[in-house]
């Protein structure tokens, strides 16, 4: 017989795979004796045993659920829906993978008509009792019986206005009875059915909820952002409930033992008092500070320190923990590795290196490399000065300027059309999670640091702020108010998420330092990497970041980037228009001083590093004026019957502009072909670049040049384009008196180059991968168009796993940068090679053919 369920000290925390995050940690926590509630987990693979069988719970799992839940009830001497002594549970998800309030959770399972008596005289406090029934009934309702939370608010609402009561906590047992039956109608009028009274019913219900929610909308589109895989599964965590609403001695929170989002070593959380851990979660109470509950309860506060210090040293990495306090007893009901900022998560590491708790090679592991992102951030120029109109929970750092929208939709609709907007709400629920992926910024009202809105912005590298409770947010309206102002709206407002501020208006921003633990860290990163790292960068102000990130060179100077300056573009024009090889000289001759320029002052900064300057491969359309503008300007023209000058002008270039025209231009008359039908551009660039060489050696200077022919296809092109740029830089050496060292190498960007890498290689000093131009030829995809037109689709359908123009595909291209890997160190084994498209960024293995 499979073993589908284990109590929590039959497991271990390496058993994730098995027992979820959740499972594997309670597992772990009451292995090492620390103070968890007793219960056990029914395993991922229960979870998939349930969805083979079209969503049955199969009766050996039931019967595995029944002797679990009877050793609980020995274990802990109550029974589950025993009148005089009711066992109470909490039914909760816990995934492999965390995904932090994507699934669903029933606390208080087991309370019924008789076993609520039962509590009342057993607690002495029926108000709690009562209290504790209704929130069970809300709960399960909306999880199982998928009874819309809002009819509940609302009676509860009325209710207390009609008893004169301002705050839940005014309300009494009588009044909660009150509720409990009102609720109850509800469930009857909407779920159609009766509240169900048997707990065990109450528990394979929720079981198969919880099972339910691995596929709901938010879960998936969690995963899919994640890159969690579908087929994992959840487990389920039932647990005997501790409560932290027993009084004013009771309480519940969630810490970290570090903060993170700076990453400091100091305990770092809040807590509410007489409260239960959803109330946290869901940010609808503001909570206090960990430090105050040092003063409130001094020996909970000392024996929790103990525990988070345990806690993080037996897991070796910082922890989020959840707690609840029972009438001055603490219980941890829930340890994880915490999420933190890409700052907090390289401060983290390195501290503990230098705290000998894990070695460099681990702490290099511990940083998510898609995270550090992050660092990337701007902020706001501290020269501003800033006018603050409300400051709430710095809850994710970062600074961004948006439209403000109150609606998750809104904002993913606005952000669609490439409007940048803040989404504002009182508080984020799991629902909203679109709205955040979309928003630049978030802001709730309400809610703590650990709150819903907080955790998944920082998840996802987005700044947000927390618990503005200034913002008066009239949701009707779409408007918020602080004090008399009133922004609405569609109203530009910057925030700060690293201070909380927020601003009206739109505030100048600079580009982020990095911190010196992560330069310490990229040092433990060279010293492992096998690969080098160069940069894109067609200008001196990127040559120059691209050194202080620690590039090892240039690898890609796209030259036709060095024309897009709007006092350049209209003599590139002149040069791809031009009918006669005069005319063409002329406009080169104008771009000649100007290439020279630019080469000469990237070759100052780089110095001894290497840089790859490709020689222009513009798909020509970039460059050329509009056709369809040129049209309507023609027969404006035409029809106005004024200005015969301006129509005569128009007109020609209107006919050289269709001469030119091309049906796929990212296929035609671009990259080496452009060198082979007008030598004199190639020649014109050949000249600026040795010339700019000359200029710089004569200062002194080391260079180590690298000149690229792109688009390469068949070794011809190759060795006529690469003659042509020897005897340029011979002339020029020749004249200039000086001997400059360099290379000449090709991009591999065609399918018949990787084919025919070994004649290739003949010519070619180095091979640069454009897996870019591969990608769009192996596949036959527009580089242009497919995203827009059909890839999404593709990729929904599963047709393909993911974008291969992000993340690149192995199978295919990377079989092809293989073949031409080897293939070119057949005819020279020590020939350079390197990855140049924007794969190189992305962070999957794409290193395999490299090595
Ligand atoms: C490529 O094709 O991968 C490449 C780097 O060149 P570009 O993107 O400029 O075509
Ligand atoms: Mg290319």
């Amino acid at each position: 017989m499979n073993k589908f369920v284990y109590m929590f000290d039959e497991g271990h925390s390496k058993q994730k795979e098995l027992l979820g995050g959740k499972g594997a940690n309670l597992a772990e926590m009451t292995r090492i004796g620390l103070p968890v509630p007793y219960g056990f987990t029914i395993s991922t693979e229960a979870c998939n045993a349930y969805y083979s069988a079209k969503k049955e719970l199969p009766t050996e799992i039931e019967l595995q659920i029944l002797e679990a839940l009877h050793s609980l009830e020995e274990h802990t001497g109550k029974k589950l829906g025993d009148p005089t002594n009711p066992l109470l549970v909490s039914v909760r998800s816990g995934a492999v993978h965390s995904m932090p309030g994507m699934m669903d959770t029933v606390l208080n399972l087991g309370m019924n008509d008789e076993t609520v008596k039962g509590m009342a005289s057993l607690t002495n406090n029926p108000r709690f009792s009562y209290d504790s029934y209704r929130r069970f009934i809300q709960m399960f309702s909306d999880v199982v019986l998928k009874v819309d939370g809002f009819y509940f608010e609302q009676l509860l609402e009325e209710i207390r206005e009609a008893k004169g009561y301002q705050t839940d906590p005014e309300m009494k047992a009588e009044d909660w009875k009150e509720v409990i039956l009102g609720y109850k109608e509800i469930v009857k009028k909407h779920a159609k059915r009766n509240f169900p009274e048997d707990p065990f019913e109450q528990l394979f219900l929720s079981v198969t909820a919880v099972f339910d929610s691995w596929n709901n909308q938010r879960a998936i589109v969690y995963r899919r952002l994640q890159k969690i895989p579908g087929h994992l599964g959840t487990a389920v965590n039932i647990q005997s409930m501790v409560f932290g609403n027993m009084g004013n001695d009771s309480g519940t929170g969630v810490a970290f033992t570090r903060n993170p989002s700076t990453g400091e070593s100091k305990l770092y959380g809040e807590y509410l008092i007489n409260a239960q851990g959803e109330d946290v979660v869901a940010g609808i109470r503001t909570p206090q500070p960990i430090v105050t509950l040092k003063q409130e309860m001094p020996n909970v506060y000392e024996q929790f320190v103990n525990t988070c210090q345990i806690l993080e040293n037996h897991y070796q990495d910082m922890q989020d923990i959840e707690f609840t306090v029972e009438r001055g007893d603490l219980f941890i009901l829930q340890t994880r590795t915490g999420k933190r900022t890409a700052e907090a998560a390289i401060r983290i590491a390195v501290e503990l290196v230098n705290e000998q708790i894990i070695s460099k090679k681990e702490a290099l592991l511990r940083v998510d490399p898609e995270q550090l992102n992050q660092l990337l951030h701007r902020r706001i120029d501290d020269s501003f000065k800033r006018n603050v109109l409300a400051k709430g929970l710095p809850a994710s750092p970062g600074a961004a300027t948006g439209r403000v929208v109150f609606d998750a939709d809104e904002a993913e609709r606005l952000a669609k059309e490439n409007q940048k907007v803040i989404l504002v709400r009182p508080e984020t629920t799991p629902d909203d999670i679109h709205g955040i992926v979309a928003a630049e910024a978030t802001v709730t009202s309400r809610g703590g640091m650990t709150s819903h809105a907080a955790v998944v912005a920082r998840g996802m590298g987005k700044a947000c702020i927390c618990g503005c409770e200034v913002l008066k947010i009239d949701l009707k309206s779409q408007q918020f108010k602080v004090g008399e102002t009133i922004v609405r709206k569609g109203d530009v407002i910057t925030i700060d998420g690293s201070t909380g501020e927020m601003m009206v208006g739109d505030i100048p921003m600079i580009e982020p330092k990095l911190s010196k633990e992560f330069q310490l860290l990229l040092t433990w990163a060279d010293a492992e990497r096998k690969l080098g790292v160069r940069a894109n960068a067609d200008n001196p102000e990127d040559a120059k970041k691209a050194l202080d990130f620690g590039a090892g060179g240039i690898g890609l100077c796209r030259t036709e980037h060095m024309f897009m300056d709007s006092k350049r573009i209209p003599i590139v024009q002149e040069m791809i228009l031009a009918d006669t090889f005069e005319e063409r000289e002329e406009a080169l001759q104008k771009l000649l001083p100007m290439q020279q320029k630019d080469f000469e002052e990237i070759f100052e900064v780089m110095q001894e590093h290497p840089v790859t300057i490709r020689l222009l491969d513009p798909p020509l359309h970039e460059f050329l004026p509009n056709k369809e503008e040129l049209l309507v300007d023609v027969t404006t023209l035409q029809i106005t019957e004024g200005n015969t000058e301006e129509l005569k002008k128009k007109e020609e270039l209107l006919r050289k502009v269709r001469l030119l025209d091309e049906a796929n231009p990212m296929l035609g008359h671009r990259g080496c072909r452009l060198g082979m039908s007008h030598p004199e551009i190639y020649m014109m660039q050949a000249k600026a670049i040795f010339h700019a060489l000359t200029n710089v050696v004569e200062k002194g200077m080391v260079v180590k040049p690298e000149i690229m022919i792109p688009l390469v296809g068949h070794v011809n092109e190759l060795k006529q384009m690469r003659q042509l740029v020897i005897s340029i830089g011979e002339q020029v050496m020749e004249e200039r008196g000086t001997k400059i060292d360099y290379l000449i190498g090709t991009m591999i960007e065609v399918p018949r180059a990787a084919l025919t890498a070994d004649q290739i290689a003949e010519e070619a000093d180095f091979f640069s991968f454009g897996t870019n131009d591969l990608t769009q030829t192996t596949f036959g995809y527009s580089r242009d168009d497919a995203e827009g037109k059909f890839l999404q689709a593709y990729i929904e359908n599963k047709i393909l796993p993911v974008n291969p123009f992000a993340t690149l595909d192995q199978e295919g291209v990377g079989k092809l940068v293989e073949t031409g890997v080897k293939l070119g160190r057949k005819t020279k084994p020590a020939l350079k090679t390197g990855i140049c498209g924007e794969h190189g960024a992305n962070n999957s293995p794409f290193n395999f053919a490299m090595k």
